[in-house]
């Protein structure tokens, strides 16, 4: 087991910066995702911690030693990718205890933990399959094996379940969650599924343009994500992004406003903001009265409603908007709400909503920097002179 640092590691390649000045400290026994959308450099990175790939700068420590030069092989480290190569002449026994044979490693032992791999992985009565007798789910759980079996310090795994069935993929990566209980080995996991990413690691490393964008736990990420692009790409569906201005009175929008002093919420009048909420913390109206912080009704229309049979999205257009573009979802004109599925709801009908301030992110919209995550206003301490509740204006 060991440590991973990246220090201002940077690749480049011609005109391309896969990896810009990246620096991150993965803790011994880490479950770490690097997650983020196709080219944004999390395979770049991972290759860089496995010697696959030379940084052009920067310095990759695993555990106290600077790897940045050592070959794959003096790493300490095992890989799975999503498409991994098999020996085709070899069974499956004999694949998955390759590297342990070079090693000249004693048969009981070989035996013991291929046995323990091949249970871990689902594969108990197939070991004398040869790989074109199985499909692709199962060579990439041979792949998997044959990585457990090497008892690394690090596993490395690009997308490894990119190629199995959903239900595979469901239950694989419990076993994954369990395999890196048992074995305690730092993992560190690439995948452009936040799903994935969100359901297995301790912490995700959220990347974009091959910069860091942020580096917390699951929920952290979810429920206070540090910027604009972590906000919209971690959730599905993703956050409702509205722009708008800070005036005395709180957020302005063409769409609603929401109340709240500008100087306890960290922003001034004339602020160009972004205010996002997740499609579940709106409620119809009714329903939001039991919010402990409820903002003001909205009024909006209902326009497709997509029952998913645990609750139901509901599109709705913004009152007093000319112009809407269905084409442009978190345009601005839009708002995705999610619903108990026992609501009584049609297309194009009347309502009102209401957001839950306690979910509610500000985000500086030059910047993309979250500003604050709840809208709640401090509560004044009772026989506390020196609060700035009484801050108000007479009109
Ligand atoms: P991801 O794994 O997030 O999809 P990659 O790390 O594979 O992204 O790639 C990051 C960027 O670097 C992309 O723009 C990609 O085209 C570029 N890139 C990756 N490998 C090479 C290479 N060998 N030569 C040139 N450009 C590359």
């Amino acid at each position: 087991m060991a440590s991973v640092t990246l220090e201002n590691v940077t690749k480049r390649y011609d005109d391309v910066t896969a990896v810009d000045d990246m620096n991150f400290e993965i803790t011994d026994g880490e479950f770490i995702t690097l997650v983020g959308p196709s080219g944004c450099g999390k395979s770049t990175t991972m290759e860089m911690v496995a010697g696959l790939t030379m940084p052009t700068e920067g310095t990759v420590y695993i555990g106290e030693r600077d790897v940045t030069n050592l070959p794959p092989k003096d790493r300490g480290i095992a890989m799975v990718f999503q498409n991994i190569a098999l020996f085709p002449h070899m069974d499956v026994y004999d694949n998955i205890s390759f590297g342990l044979r070079l090693r000249n490693m004693d048969k009981e032992e070989i035996d013991r933990r291929v046995n323990e791999a091949s249970d871990i992985v689902q594969l108990e009565g197939m070991l004398e399959r040869m790989p074109d007798e199985m499909s692709g789910g199962q060579r990439q759980r041979v792949a998997i094996a044959r990585a457990i079996v090497r008892q690394p310090d690090v596993f490395l795994m690009d997308e490894p379940l990119a190629n199995l069935d959903a239900k595979l993929k469901v239950h694989m990566r419990t076993e994954l969650q369990r395999l890196h209980d048992q074995l305690g080995t730092t993992i560190i996991y690439v995948t452009h599924d936040q799903e994935e990413a969100m359901t297995m690691s301790d912490r995700i490393t959220v990347i974009d343009g091959g910069e860091l964008q942020q580096m917390d736990p699951p929920l952290t990420c979810y429920n206070e994500p540090g910027n604009l692009f972590v906000a919209g790409f971690i959730g599905s569906p993703g956050m409702n992004f509205f722009e708008g201005t800070v005036a005395g009175s709180g957020f302005e929008s063409e769409h609603f406003d929401i109340e709240f002093d500008p100087a306890s919420m960290g922003v001034n009048e004339g602020d160009e903001v972004t205010l996002g909420v997740r499609p579940e913390d709106v409620y119809l109206a009714d329903e939001g009265s039991s919010l402990s912080h409820p903002t003001d009704r909205i009024e909006a229309t209902t326009d497709v409603l997509e029952p998913m049979g645990n609750e139901i999205f509901v599109y709705l257009l913004l009152a007093d908007e000319a112009d809407i573009d269905l084409e442009e979802p978190g345009s601005g004109s839009q708002l995705l709400m999610s619903v108990d599925p026992s609501a009584d709801l049609e297309s194009d009908e009347d309502i009102e909503v209401v957001l839950d301030r306690r979910k509610i992110n500000l985000f500086d919209t030059e910047t993309s920097d979250a500003i604050q995550h709840g809208l709640v206003e401090p509560t004044p301490v009772s026989g506390d002179s020196t609060t700035s509740a009484e801050a108000e204006t007479d009109d």
